[in-house]
């Protein structure tokens, strides 16, 4: 039961195609297994489709059609191959891959302590998109630390607290700098974390401050 969705700002930015590269990727894995966050997704586009309805029409050049699919190209027909599967790094049995890292890259796991995992995740079109997976075994816990910027975090499977509340397969957070939060796995498997930060994770210890200047998270 999923407990934690993206507030209405982000979900009224994904609706509307605002989203930055490595949001849009973190929303978009929630929103694959969330339908009341899809349901609000919808009336979000809905409702801006109903105030474009509403914006008084503008008269277009004659040839504005013709020209339009002069440009894209659109009288001839593109065949694209199939893209090649991009090899990905194990899950844990029955954890699937969220469809919004489709076209990503995904690196094998780097240790990063013990128990502790990560994976780079390289967004084709935008590069410089900080997105990276966590994998955490249970018990164990993650450095205190803060956020530069926006983190949000979409949890692929397993659980963790934070102090503040328990995020479980499904959930999702949004951390900013206001959050000091030391995110501590529960027991029953590893737990897997997509995420994205608008800055750089901001870790309290010299080790962790290392390792994570290390990774690049
Ligand atoms: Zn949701």
């Amino acid at each position: 039961m999923t407990a934690h969705h993206p507030n209405d700002d982000l979900l009224l930015a994904a609706a509307a195609g605002t989203l930055d590269a490595g949001a849009s990727i973190v929303v978009g894995a929630h929103l694959e297994g969330c339908a009341s966050c899809r349901r609000a997704v919808r009336e979000f586009e809905s409702a801006g489709g109903a105030m474009l309805e509403s914006i008084e029409p503008a008269l277009m050049a004659p040839d504005a059609l013709a020209r339009t699919l002069a440009a894209i190209g659109a009288d001839t027909p593109v065949v694209r191959p199939a893209a090649p599967a991009l090899p990905r790094p194990d899950l844990p049995a029955g954890v699937d891959w969220p469809r919004s890292l489709a076209a990503c890259t995904v690196s094998r796991w780097h240790w990063m302590g013990p128990g502790m995992r990560w994976s780079r995740v390289t967004v084709p079109h935008a590069p410089q998109a900080n997105v990276f997976l966590l994998r955490i075994g249970a018990g164990k816990a993650l450095a205190h630390h803060t956020h530069s910027g926006l983190e949000l975090t979409h949890v692929m499977c397993g659980s963790f607290h934070d102090g503040r509340s328990r995020f479980g397969a499904g959930d999702f957070d949004a951390a900013d700098g206001n959050v000091h939060h030391q995110p501590v796995l529960e027991a029953g498997g590893d737990c897997i974390c997509l995420a994205t930060v608008q800055g750089r994770l901001v870790f309290d210890g010299a080790i962790a401050r290392w390792i994570g200047a290390l990774v690049g998270i």
